[in-house]
C-alpha cells in the first residue's frame, strides 16, 4: 500500500487535465471512511482551484457567491456527464442551466487593442467577469466533451464508494487513480485470502 494518507487530495483523473468540466465534475469526492471532500467549499479553496485549473489568478476575488455559482454548475455538470455515462436522457433544467453560462459571456478572449499593448486577447472586463468568464469555458469545454468523440469515454471510476469521473482513453482503464486500484486490489486479495483460511482443513 502506499504511505498516502486517506485525506490527501486524490491525484486528477484521466481525462481531467484535457477537460475542465471532468476537473470540476470531479472536485468534491468520497473519500474512504472520510466522508465527502469538496474543493469548491469555501471562497479560498475556489480561489485556488480556479488558479489551479488556470481559469483565475492566484490573487482573483473570490467571493462566496462566485464559489456558489460554481458549485451549481458542478451540479449540472454532473448529471449531463452521468446522463451520458448512464445513457438517459439529459435533463432539460442541467442543459438550460449549462447552455446559459456557455452564452452569458463570450467563452473565447476576444481581440483586444489599445496604443499600448497593440493587439492582444484579454476578457472584456477581467475582473467583473471573471466568475462568469471561468462558468463559460467550464460549459463550453463540457459542450465540446459530450458532444465530441470523447463523449462515449466518459465512465465513472470502477473502484466501490468513489464516484469520481474519468476519461477512459484505452480500455483497460478502470480507476480514476491509482490509490482506487491499490484500494480495489487489496480488497479482492483480503476477499481471497479469508476465503482461503476459511476453506483450509484445520491444521494444529
Ligand atoms: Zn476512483
Amino acid at each position: 500500500m502506499h504511505a498516502e494518507t486517506a485525506t490527501t487530495e486524490p491525484t486528477p483523473a484521466p481525462g481531467e487535465a484535457d477537460h475542465v468540466a471532468l476537473a470540476l465534475a470531479n472536485s468534491t469526492y468520497l473519500l474512504p471512511k472520510h466522508g465527502r471532500a469538496d474543493l469548491l467549499a469555501s471562497p479560498a479553496s475556489t480561489r485556488a482551484w480556479l488558479a489551479a485549473v488556470g481559469l483565475a489568478p492566484a490573487d482573483a476575488d473570490v467571493r462566496e457567491l462566485c464559489a456558489s455559482r460554481l458549485r451549481e454548475l458542478r451540479t449540472h455538470v454532473r448529471a449531463l456527464l452521468e446522463a451520458g455515462v448512464d445513457d438517459r436522457p439529459a435533463a432539460p433544467a442541467s442543459l438550460d442551466a449549462v447552455n446559459a453560462a456557455l452564452t452569458s459571456v463570450p467563452a473565447a478572449l476576444l481581440l483586444q487593442y489599445d496604443e499600448e499593448s497593440r493587439w492582444h486577447r484579454a476578457a472584456a472586463h477581467p475582473v467583473t467577469q471573471l466568475v462568469d468568464r471561468a462558468l463559460a469555458v467550464i460549459a463550453a469545454d463540457l459542450a465540446d466533451l459530450l458532444a465530441g468523440p470523447d463523449g462515449r469515454l466518459v465512465a465513472r471510476c470502477g473502484a466501490p464508494s468513489c464516484e469520481r469521473l474519468l476519461l477512459r482513453t484505452h480500455a483497460r482503464r478502470t480507476w480514476c487513480s491509482v490509490r482506487c486500484g491499490d484500494r480495489v486490489r487489496a480488497a479482492r486479495s483480503y476477499a481471497r485470502r479469508s476465503l482461503e483460511s476459511d476453506s483450509a482443513p484445520a491444521t494444529s
